[in-house]
């Protein structure tokens, strides 16, 4: 059915000529100009993003929107389709899960499934298991027939929402698109995507939830907020999940979103709070491995209990330190992946089977993954890729599943910096509030 390549799409004339002709005798539609000219501005329909149109110019008349070009370019040669879709009749929904929500989970579920408010801000810390408090909601919007998306900006956040859907729903066609897909879209009442893909998608959903909306790219990315403003139902339900929010964010959406807290993780337990270790000048430590001490007495140590992931500020000295590390303990397996490892998905799900010792990585693990018996170390905690956001995510990857096992987060810096503050500052506030709940 081909008519089902463009139900709630939004799509450039480029875009819709490639699809086969019939399809526009079999759905209804709207065309609106891409690109609005106002005074010395353009306005892009597709990403809302204001540009002066000097900065715009595509030759002496025609103009263009350089905030979502890698989306395929929106210029004023171009319309937007707004393609309409039909609405879908209540229906029975398979859901399997072995779990019960805890009594914490359960309050927010309820409160999501019985207000009135649409826009919605869970702040779970990690591990909490924010994910599962969606199940009761989206068992609802299903059954009566209503299209839900789940959005992420990252792929690999994606990937695992997928796998963890299509268990506990296996009944449902869940579609998961992002920019590596290469199958062609086609509908389906329950979409898993990246918050990318929402461009392209117009007054579709009935509920749209983004997971990690602190993750770049999308914090501080307007043109991903009004795509997902706009790739939403007028009426629909907005939910924003996050562990660690964006302070500038959070005033914004103060006023129309309401906030619901959950402190505590799925196991009860508090979040393992960072050890600050000061390592003048580690940075010149790495070729000698007498100065590696502080390092390589922890790792031995760590993994008499647990697993070791080493967060390494770049892919160059993450491999640097590999190297070494081999060197210096031989009966450690160590292995190490970045976002340039073609072998990264097996060696993330080696890693879950426990195959390793110690795994060197980049950001890329930062997020979306769980590992059991995990202790987590930061080499150089001051560089500037370690947010408070990433820290307060990185640290959350200790202690999440299991029995306690001991597991320890340590942070070595050669500057403490305020990311470095703010990060435990804010997990000794979640863990406060957290132990009231114990
Ligand atoms: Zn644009």
């Amino acid at each position: 059915m081909p008519y089902k390549k463009v139900w709630g799409r939004r799509l450039l004339t480029r875009e819709v000529a490639q699809l086969p002709k019939e399809i526009l005798n079999q759905v209804t539609y709207q065309r609106i100009t891409g690109i609005v000219k106002q005074s010395k501005q353009i306005i892009c329909q597709r990403c809302g993003q204001i540009t002066q149109q000097q900065e715009a110019k595509l030759n002496e008349e025609e103009y263009y929107c350089p905030h979502c070009l890698f989306l395929g370019r929106n210029d004023t040669t171009q319309e937007l389709w707004l393609f309409d879709q039909p609405a879908l009749f209540p229906r029975q929904i398979i859901f399997t899960w072995d779990k019960t929500l805890t009594i914490e989970q359960a309050k927010i579920a309820q409160r999501l499934t019985t207000q009135v408010t649409d826009h919605h801000l869970i702040w779970a810390v990690t591990g909490a298991g924010k994910t599962e408090i969606l199940y009761p909601l989206l068992q609802l919007f299903l059954a009566a027939g209503k299209r839900v998306a789940i959005a992420s900006p990252r792929v690999d956040v994606c990937q695992e929402l997928w796998l963890r859907f299509t268990t506990v729903f296996p009944e449902e066609k869940i579609v998961l698109l992002h920019g590596k897909q290469q199958v062609p879209y086609t509908f389906s009442s329950f979409v898993i995507c990246t918050t990318h893909q929402l461009y392209r998608f117009y007054h579709a959903f009935d509920l749209l939830v983004v997971d990690e909306i602190d993750a770049f790219p999308y914090v501080r990315d307007k043109g991903l907020q009004y795509a997902t403003e706009t790739a939403k139902k007028l009426d629909g339900q907005l939910i924003y999940l996050t562990a660690t929010p964006d302070e500038r964010l959070l005033k914004e959406i103060r006023r129309k979103f309401q906030i619901h807290y959950l402190p505590l993780r799925f196991h009860q337990r508090l979040l393992p709070e960072p050890q600050l270790i000061f390592w003048n000048n580690w940075r010149q430590c790495l070729n000698k491995r007498k100065k590696m001490n502080p390092l390589i007495k922890k790792i031995q140590k760590l993994v008499k209990d647990n697993h070791v992931l080493v967060f390494c500020p770049s892919i160059e000295l993450m491999n640097e330190l590999q190297i070494k590390l081999a060197e210096w303990l031989p009966t450690t397996t160590i292995t190490s992946v970045s976002s340039k490892d073609k072998k990264r998905q097996e060696k993330v799900q080696a890693m879950r089977h426990q195959k390793y010792d110690v795994l060197l990585t980049t950001m890329i693990l930062e997020r979306g993954v769980t590992f059991e018996n995990i202790s987590v170390l930061v080499l150089g905690a001051e560089h500037e890729v370690f947010t408070k956001s990433a820290l307060v995510q990185i640290a959350g990857r200790a202690d999440r599943k299991g029995e306690f096992s001991n597991s320890q987060v340590c942070f070595y810096y050669h500057e403490k910096t305020r990311a470095i503050k703010k990060a435990v500052k804010e997990i000794k506030m979640m863990n406060k509030a957290g132990k009231l709940l114990q």
